[in-house]
């Protein structure tokens, strides 16, 4: 499965080590870090190393591998309450038009719904 990324792409920048990102760990097919505007505490999002910009543009097999790394992500974050959500489309509330999946802690202060 190679890596397919795009040039002018603000993710596929921070897979390339061209913008600084607070990364928790990489896989062969995809890279997660830190969000930098965080809805909450350890925010992170998990990106396949493939520019497409909605799911379904997305290869079978680096979806597949996206959700165990949001599973080892959020051990790593200690996260015992999280959501992971995945936007696609601008009326679905997507800003960044490379696949991402949010990994959101909720603390047990939090009363919000996201
Ligand atoms: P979306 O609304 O597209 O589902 O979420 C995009 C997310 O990417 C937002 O939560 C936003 O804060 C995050 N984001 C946008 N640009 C950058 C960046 O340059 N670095 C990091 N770490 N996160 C970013
Ligand atoms: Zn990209």
């Amino acid at each position: 499965m190679a890596a397919n990324l795009a040039a002018g792409c603000i993710f596929c920048k921070i897979i390339r080590g061209e913008i600084p990102s607070a990364k928790i760990l990489e896989t062969a097919t995809t890279f997660a870090f830190l969000d930098i505007e965080p809805l909450s505490e350890g925010h992170a999002l998990v990106i396949p190393k493939f520019h497409a910009e909605k799911m379904h543009q997305l290869p079978d097999e680096f979806l597949a591998d996206a959700m165990p790394v949001a599973k080892r992500v959020a051990a790593a974050l200690g996260a015992e309450n999280y959501n992971v959500l995945q936007n696609n489309g601008k009326l679905a509330h997507q800003a960044v038009p490379h696949v991402h999946f949010h990994v959101i802690p909720k603390p047990s202060t939090d009363k919000g719904l996201i």
